[in-house]
């Protein structure tokens, strides 16, 4: 197993759960495999069917999982092939005597295709497994049901000594069990592997404002060189604005969402997945499908409606186990629009008991990693050093004064106003809704000067958090004062906020003026043994990137395929010499030693001689 682990995949040890999955496969048998995006879910049917006899029959739900995967088994010299809607029928003529004559070790297929193969193609080829990728789309609980999924049941029935192997992202239970029912797997046995992404740091900046979190974004891809990533946005309308305003900023970026055409949304994804563009500003209709294991950062511009479409979001960060980066944005806005959502959403009680969830995590005082895990059922006894709490905990001041100011400005209004007039009262602006109401008259007008605009709408969602008041969503989201809150106003009970923190200087708005971004900073490479390894020649990196990039052209297939960020790192960090030192480092096998091993090794020999 271990043997052809290296030679085809290039790796020298299983990850956690991999080794046992692929042994239960090989004794034939049935297995559920649930582990988080980019936690190695592939290796575990693509080694068994390079190890069993016959045809592994891969289900997959879209063109691109199915395009992506092919190239990358072929980029390791593996036969395998589609078959689905984007084949002519010459090419599928030639397909079927292929898969006859057993030259194909791993064939993907949509579910539609397969039903209508499972009795004429199917038996007439010998297959070694049945792998159902994406198994959630089983279940009309998740979030991407197929109703073409809910007919693979027949497998089971109609291929009795072949395995099947289900696997999926999604681990909830009620999900689960819906697949272990409906494809009638045979004592099926479940590896539920740790839904933890150590790789990705947890970051949430709270109260921004559009300008504020623009120039949070550009800091952020500044500070990840040219490397990709992606914004996800609520609405069409906030994706279009973002990618406008970066663009100004000579960021190379473009809007996707579900109102653009077909062809223009595969555009963006072709180009995006090429490393053509670098920024994707897209509503949550971007994601499934892709399987780009380079994404270095993504961010939330917008609160997200839940933890479950959170993670899976930041997901696609880091899929190589590089280091990546995550920011999620938390305003009152949108959770006041959340919430209406949730409300009118026909399922009131389940969206709002989700956005709850989410909102906790936005809030939080403890480790983010430890809520996330916890509440995918996984208790952690430890912090992760790895989001921004761990990384700087909070500190917290008397802040009764501050609490005073706020809630007497609601009070002497008669809870009549909602979170942007009350900030507007307490830095005392003039604006017309101030004047009308003759806010402008009020004790409280302008006692909030000393603190700037951005902390006090910071402070305001700690007060709302500490339940000294709360929104009432069902009149104008006028803001009332709780009992605790008056209590703090009578100087009944003091309050304590959190210190606040000047953010990294501002971006250098050098990019307008045609200073260009600055050079990648050196990578940090993870090493098997955990210990970093810095890249210290920059410049090898970049001709080694070069290099891929111009490989990949060649074949028209992603830079990622040829080899994944993690595996070029490690490259320009051992700096190997000969075609043997090259093949011994992780995710080169020996069809990619030897197809590029002497253009490395080339290019490696001009920067070092
Ligand atoms: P998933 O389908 O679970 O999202 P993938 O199968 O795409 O994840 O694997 C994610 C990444 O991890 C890929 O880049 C893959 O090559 C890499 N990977 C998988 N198994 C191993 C392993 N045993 N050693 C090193 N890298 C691995
Ligand atoms: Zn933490």
């Amino acid at each position: 197993m271990l043997q052809t682990l290296k030679t085809y995949f290039g790796y020298d040890s299983f990850r956690p759960l991999q080794e046992d999955i692929v042994r239960h496969v090989l004794d034939g048998r049935d297995a559920l495999v649930l582990m988080p995006t980019g936690g190695g879910k592939s290796i575990c049917y693509q080694l068994p069917a390079l190890l069993r006899q016959g045809t592994a029959v891969v289900v997959s739900p879209l063109l691109s999982l199915m395009k992506d995967q092919v190239e990358s088994l072929r980029a390791n010299g593996i036969p395998a092939a589609a078959m689905n809607s984007a084949l002519s029928d010459g090419e599928t003529v030639l397909l079927r005597r292929k898969l006859q004559q057993g030259e194909i070790r791993l064939l993907y297929i949509s579910p539609e295709r397969l039903m209508t193969e499972v009795n004429t193609l199917l038996p007439t080829i010998d297959i070694s497994l049945f792998a159902i990728d994406e198994a959630h789309c089983i279940s009309q609980w998740g979030h991407d049901f197929r109703p073409e999924y809910t007919q693979l049941g027949i497998l089971r029935e109609q291929f009795p000594r072949v395995p099947i192997i289900a696997l999926t992202a999604t681990a909830d239970k009620i999900t689960r069990e819906d697949i272990l029912r409906q494809l009638c797997l045979r004592e099926p046995r479940v590896f539920l592997s740790s839904f933890d992404r150590p790789n990705l740091s947890l970051d949430v900046r709270r109260g921004y404002e559009q300008r504020e979190k623009i120039h949070a974004i550009l800091d952020l891809i500044h500070r990840h060189g040219t490397a990709c990533g992606i914004i996800y946005c609520m609405s069409r309308k906030t994706t279009e604005s973002v990618a406008e305003q970066l663009s100004r900023h000579g960021i190379s970026c473009v809007p996707y969402h579900a109102g653009l055409s077909t062809s223009a949304r595969e555009e963006a994804q072709n180009m995006f997945v090429r490393d053509r563009i670098q920024v994707i500003v897209a509503t949550i209709a971007f994601g499934m499908g892709i399987d780009k294991s380079n994404v270095r950062w993504i961010v939330h511009y917008n609160l997200p409606k839940s933890i479950e479409s959170f993670y899976q979001e930041i997901g696609r960060a880091g899929r190589d186990g590089m280091p990546s980066e995550t920011l999620l944005f938390y305003s009152l806005g949108d959770l006041v629009m959340l919430s209406k959502f949730a409300d009118e959403s026909g399922q009131k009680l389940v969206n709002s008991e989700k956005l709850r969830r989410m909102q906790q995590y936005a809030e939080a005082d403890i480790c983010r990693r430890r809520i996330l895990l916890g509440y995918f059922g996984e208790a952690r006894d430890h912090d992760c050093g790895n989001c921004d709490i761990c990384r700087r905990p909070p500190q917290r001041f008397d802040g009764t004064v501050l609490v005073q100011k706020a809630l007497s400005g609601i009070l002497r209004t008669d809870e009549q106003v909602s979170m942007r007039t009350l900030t507007d009262i307490l830095l005392g602006r003039m604006t017309s809704d101030i004047v009308a109401h003759g806010y402008d008259r009020l004790k409280t007008f302008g006692a909030g000067r000393d603190v700037p605009m951005r902390h006090w709408r910071d402070y305001l969602l700690q007060m709302l958090h500490l339940g000294y008041f709360e929104i009432a969503y069902d009149e104008n989201n006028h803001l009332k004062v709780t009992e605790p809150g008056r209590r703090v106003v009578y100087g009944k009970a003091t309050a304590q906020l959190v210190v606040l923190h000047e953010e990294e200087k501002k971006p250098a708005a050098a990019s307008r003026t045609g200073k260009k971004r600055k050079a990648a900073k050196p990578v940090t490479l993870f090493t098997a043994t955990g210990t970093p390894a810095a890249i210290t020649d920059t410049g090898l990196y970049e001709a080694l990137r070069l290099l891929r990039k111009r490989l990949a052209d060649e074949q028209s297939i992603p830079a990622y395929i040829i080899l994944s960020d993690k595996t070029l790192a490690e490259i320009a960090v051992r700096r190997p010499r000969t075609l043997d030192e090259f093949g011994s480092i992780s995710g080169i096998g020996d069809y990619k030693r030897e197809r590029y091993g002497a253009d490395f090794l080339a290019v490696i020999a001009q920067f070092f001689p």
